[in-house]
């Protein structure tokens, strides 16, 4: 993914750093997974394992 683009992103529920992992989005601080479509991450609480 691109790093600028991963650069922007934080986790909608705390904030938090997130790290690409394998093909999910993970929050640094929360823990919250968040599924990547067709190369654009989904940012959504309600999307969130
Ligand atoms: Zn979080």
């Amino acid at each position: 993914m691109d790093p600028d683009l991963m650069a922007l992103l934080v986790c909608p529920a705390c904030r938090g750093p997130v790290q690409e992992q394998d093909s999910v989005i993970v929050c640094q601080s929360c823990g919250k997974q968040y599924p990547v479509r067709e190369g654009i991450p989904v940012m959504l609480v309600e999307e969130a394992s």
